[in-house]
């Protein structure tokens, strides 16, 4: 049965927005590098970080450089590879690394398991690799096997389930990590966290929000803990613009009402 789909309300009040990328901003395709963020949907992005004093991030499983390419020119506060590298509002970056021996040693052997079977794609990151197997379906508890054969070696690392994609990753960090951290410090921290995730990996986000009595939103029909839903990407694009059009509309109506009482008091 089809989960209930329960929208979230207009925010009217002091928010910290955090978004995934994949299947929550842009629309999944075959390969991750075909993937566009329309022109509207960065607009409205810039200028809700804008109307919210620059408390607007990006949390998901890519590298902070491939974020970077999609919303160019912009930089936003980003984590990357669910938090193993996180980008602050000044730009400092927080990168969490992995010994070279242990990524050459994991290379290895996955290249020896997998790099023979059509359809599987490794995908190596700072610190995790990435075993795609969408146009290999068929392979998925083969390529499971694989990551959990590798996880059981080093006590250091754990695995990341996602659609159609399972990552090795370094242990304790999570989505929610990200949402702490970035709620730790200007200009989130004071505000309420929203969170818009669609896949396994945002969980752990919507659960860092919810603690925050924050508003935690699933893309999707999956079972999730966030407390509202979004149908689909498109729903997503509505809405982002729908709060845009709502903060400017409201930062419209305090500047005019500032001006009056300028003018009032100047009478
Ligand atoms: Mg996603």
């Amino acid at each position: 049965m089809e989960a209930a789909l329960n929208k979230p309300p207009l925010l009217t009040g002091q928010y910290a927005f955090f978004f995934d990328f994949d299947g929550t901003l842009v629309k999944l395709k075959p390969h991750p590098s075909q993937v566009t963020l329309p022109d509207n949907v960065q607009h409205h992005l810039r200028k809700l970080a804008d109307l919210s004093q620059g408390a607007l991030a990006l949390i998901s499983g890519r590298s902070i450089n491939e974020l970077d390419k999609f919303t160019q020119p912009e930089h936003y506060p980003v984590a990357g590879v669910h938090g193993a590298e996180r980008r602050d509002i000044n730009g400092q970056q927080f990168i969490l690394s992995l010994p070279t021996n242990q990524m050459n040693a994991i290379r290895q052997q996955l290249q020896s398991w997998l790099a023979d079977i059509d359809g599987v794609q490794i995908e190596e990151k700072p610190m995790a690799f990435a075993l795609h197997y969408r146009h290999a379906p068929d392979r998925e508890s083969w390529v499971h096997d694989c990551a959990e054969a590798i996880v059981a070696q080093y006590a250091d690392l754990t695995l990341q389930q996602g659609k159609c994609v399972v990552e090795i990753k370094p242990g304790g960090v999570n989505k929610g990590e990200a949402v702490h951290q970035f709620m730790a410090e200007p200009p989130f921290s004071g505000r309420i966290p929203v969170f818009l995730g669609d896949d396994l990996t945002d969980e752990a986000g919507f659960d860092a929000v919810n603690q925050y009595h924050g508003v935690s939103i699933k893309v999707g029909q999956e079972a999730t803990c966030a407390r509202w839903r979004l149908e689909d990407v498109p729903a997503v694009w509505a809405w982002l613009s729908g709060q845009v059009a709502y903060f400017e509309q409201q930062r419209a109506i305090t500047s005019r009402r500032a001006d009056y009482e300028s003018f009032s008091r100047s009478l």
